[in-house]
């Protein structure tokens, strides 16, 4: 088979504002405000995510009280276990969201973003990713090699 070859695209200009770290330093306000901003729309997002997840388990109970008649037994049974995961699914939205609300309120009191290993800044580009990360990504790989 001959080897397909892509061509790599160029990153949409400024699609994701990465800032160097630099642990030991304090938190500029413009930086809690970038913190705050990330927060927000994550927040926002995992609402619309909450949503919809709900609408779907509501639709799924609707179809499974309306059609039961001509369900047979595996039927049901698959549909149980789908709204099962629907309702997963929206519990994990409602801990991620509620780890998002903590943080903004604990950003609010200037806890949020500190590594409990060193104390220093937690770079924004990594609570990007993690929203909930409590240790800065030294400490964090130190705590995993401990681990392993
Ligand atoms: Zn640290």
């Amino acid at each position: 088979m001959a080897a397909v070859r892509t061509k790599k695209r160029d990153q949409p200009a400024g699609a994701v504002g990465v800032l160097p770290a630099r642990p030991g330093r304090e938190r500029s306000e413009r930086e809690t405000e970038e913190i705050r901003a990330l927060l927000q729309g994550r927040y926002d997002e995992l609402c619309a995510e909450f949503d919809e997840a709900t609408v779907a388990v509501e639709a799924m109970r609707l179809e499974q009280n309306t059609d039961r008649a001509g369900d047979d037994e595996v039927d049901s049974g698959t549909k149980a276990s789908e709204r099962e995961r629907a309702l997963s699914l929206i519990h994990s939205i409602a801990e991620r969201r509620r780890q998002v609300e903590y943080a903004m309120v604990r950003l609010a009191d200037g806890g949020y973003g500190w590594c409990e290993g060193c104390g220093s800044p937690i770079a924004v580009e990594r609570l990007a990713v993690f929203p909930s990360a409590t240790s800065c990504v030294a400490c964090q790989q130190v705590a995993e090699r401990r681990v392993a």
